[in-house]
């Protein structure tokens, strides 16, 4: 078994931005409102495609089929994180929709607020610390607007009475002890019976693991993904899986991805593209994972069409286990300009895995195929939205990455929009001097690309496993996120302050390096603990891999001050005093991380993550939260969609025009009604 497509979400934590922003772009010659609004810990922004006007009427019109399959799979996703979030969902929609009181009164408010963080989040769990947030409203204040919403807008079961669905949601929306946690990660959890996710039913972690361990043959090199497309159930002693299907678990959704997908198979850029739609149809007919094998192999060979899209069972973070994958769509236009800088890197691979700090029996001697792209968004859909990655490599399947390679974006127009929308008031707030607000001000923008490009084309796709070993998912269980996000990460962080950077044209100097190696530290140590709340420990892998590298080489450069950890004025800051010591230790730590890979070494894995990346300094976490609260800024940002709207004559399609919405809730609600395809109890 192999670890799912694992999408690479790396956080431009650093990037920040103010209550709202407007900026001038090029492509509209017009001002585009980036940020909407703010509320919580959420920031709501927008973002354009540039590039769409000059697609061919036929391109356009592949887009908008993408477009439709690419949403209709989002109900899919909010089932997956939690059992009750489609039911929950159509009631608070049915409030939003026909509330006629008092939109300024303080409990309304309040309400809208829960409203918008559970579309945020696709559920009533926080979308980044999977942790359960509860309404400030009151509790009779929610049962009342369930009282006075027209009870034909309501999700009623048979029978049932607007007073007892109200009934049966309070303690479900506010109780927060009540399946407090999507994703349970705690050592010594049952990861599987304390995850509130709805990808298992009534089993514990053992079960779940014998249950796949005995389907697992180790000797298949190219073994299928177990447990990808289905939800695993125990019930009077038989555990069964229910597949993700037509004619099987959320097929009503699935149905309309395949009819949109067989729309798209008649306008395809070209034979290879028609092949890839035809597979992931048959997979969605089917359920059969050799065909996702099949579709994904032949996905990543299509490198020439401009229009692409990612459409399918593909994250499996949702999982403490790794084996279910949520759903989630991208789709994309390629950016053949901004494509040159990801290129030129992706070129040096074998070079950059030859010269690696890695041990010779764990580089790979033929770094197969990494093709590497800058795209345009066009919509995102389930797992990917609102909040989205920055970056992505797929396939996930380690045996398809190495005969077959795979494909590696930076989503080009979402990093213009957040960096449109940064603030240089977090910077001069967290930056320890003015050398180092230049260097983020000089180089920044462009160092932040370098890192995603390095972490996607030479990070995850560096490094092989030792033969017999399995997968990390299978060696390294729970750690094997964290561990792979931190190997990608300091292939990134080892290359980013090399002298071959300057040699193929992609940065001036090294000194783009050290303002990553700045806000990296920064980010890792101080600013990134503004996500947490009091209390609370990290438990997401993005921010655990970076407080591992950032600790650890704290840590081990003590002696000779590498970092040093300076308070100034009350306030606390990471000063890095020698970059090329540090660029070794990051090597060092590099070289170990991919032995832990290779070797399976679960308990290293574990004694690093559970000494670097679970606890933070306590002190330091209150002072950060108060320096933030002063910036009024938002830790989490998530994106409206652009609309697509076809302009017919006849039947045929003309012209797709697009539209830019300024309005979060009114998205979100055109979204329940269009796409609003499974029933709220599955
Ligand atoms: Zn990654």
């Amino acid at each position: 078994m192999k670890r799912m497509f694992f999408l690479i979400i790396v956080i431009v934590s650093v990037i920040c931005m103010n209550n709202t922003t407007v900026a001038q772009t090029k492509e509209e010659g017009a001002e585009f409102k980036v940020q909407t609004e703010q509320f919580a810990d959420l920031a709501i922004l927008r973002y354009q495609i540039p590039g769409f006007e000059n697609l061919t009427v036929k391109q356009k019109e592949l887009a908008f089929y993408l477009y439709q399959a690419a949403l209709s799979g989002r109900d899919i996703m909010y089932d997956q994180n939690y059992k009750h979030n489609l039911l929950i969902r159509k009631t608070l929609e049915a409030i939003v929709k026909t509330y006629s009181g008092d939109w300024n009164s303080e409990e309304f408010k309040k309400f809208m607020v829960y409203t918008k963080r559970f579309w945020f989040s696709s559920g009533l769990h926080h979308h980044y610390s999977s942790i359960k947030f509860v309404p400030e409203c009151s509790n009779s204040f929610f049962k009342e607007l369930v009282l006075q919403t027209p009870v034909k807008e309501l999700p009623l079961k048979k029978n049932q009475t607007a007073q007892q669905l109200a009934d049966f949601l309070s303690p479900v929306i506010f109780n927060a002890a009540l399946d407090a946690n999507r994703v349970n990660q705690s050592a010594g959890a049952d990861v599987v019976a304390q995850s509130a996710n709805n990808f298992y039913v009534g089993l514990t972690q053992i079960e779940v693991e014998n249950f796949y361990a005995a389907k697992i043959d180790k000797n298949d090199i190219r073994p299928v993904s177990i447990g990808l497309n289905s939800q695993l159930v125990k019930k009077d002693g038989k555990i069964f899986e229910k597949v993700w299907k037509i004619g099987g678990m959320y097929s009503a959704a699935i149905e309309q991805i395949v009819f949109w997908l067989k729309k798209a198979v008649a306008v395809a850029e070209n034979e290879q593209q028609k092949k890839v739609f035809s597979l992931l149809i048959k997979y969605y007919e089917t359920g059969d994972l050799r065909k996702w094998d099949e579709y994904s192999i032949e996905w990543v060979k299509d490198t020439e069409s401009i229009i692409d899209i990612t459409n399918g069972f593909i994250e499996t973070y949702g999982d403490p286990l790794n084996y279910k994958a949520t759903f989630e769509s991208v789709l994309s236009l390629k950016d053949i300009e901004a494509s040159k800088r990801i290129d030129a890197i992706s070129r040096q691979a074998q070079w950059f895995e030859d010269n690696s700090p890695i041990r010779d029996e764990h580089k790979k001697k033929d770094v197969k195929g990494i093709s590497a792209k800058v795209i345009t968004v066009i919509v995102e859909s389930g797992d990917a939205s609102p909040s989205t990655p920055i970056g992505i490599n797929l396939p996930n399947a380690t045996w398809i990455r190495k005969e077959h390679g795979s494909k590696s974006v930076n989503l080009g127009n979402i990093v213009h929009s957040y960096n449109l929308a940064s603030s240089e008031a977090q910077l001069r707030e967290f930056a320890y001097n003015d050398e180092e607000i230049e260097l983020s001000k000089l180089y920044g923008n462009l160092s932040d690309d370098l890192h995603t490009d390095m972490h996607e084309v030479i990070g995850h796709a560096s490094g092989q496993i030792n033969e017999g070993v399995g997968t990390p998912r299978e060696s390294l269980k729970n750690y094997a996120s964290t561990i792979e996000e931190a190997r990608a990460d300091l292939v990134a962080l080892y290359y980013i302050l090399d002298d071959k950077l300057v040699e193929i044209g992609v940065v001036p100097s090294t000194d783009a390096g050290k303002a990553e190696y700045n806000k990296y530290i920064r980010s890792a140590l101080v600013t990134q603990l503004q996500r947490l709340k009091p209390g609370e420990n990290l438990e997401e892998a993005h921010m655990r891999n970076r407080h591992i590298i950032a600790k650890w080489a704290y840590e081990r450069g003590k002696e000779e001050n590498v970092i040093e950890k300076v308070v100034r004025d009350g306030k606390t800051y990471f000063v890095i005093n020698d970059f090329k010591k540090l660029r070794t230790i990051f090597g060092e730590l590099l070289r170990e991380m991919q032995r832990i890979s290779s070797e399976g070494d679960f308990k290293s894995a574990q004694a690093l993550v559970e000494n670097y990346g679970v606890f933070i300094d306590k002190d330091l976490h209150a002072e950060v939260l108060q320096r933030f609260e002063k910036l009024h800024i938002a830790p989490y940002r998530g994106f409206i969609n652009p609309v697509l709207k076809p302009v017919y004559k006849g039947k045929q399609i003309v012209d797709v025009q697009v539209e830019y919405p300024e309005d979060f809730t009114g998205q979100m609600l055109q979204y329940g009604k269009d796409y609003g395809f499974l029933p709220f109890e599955n």
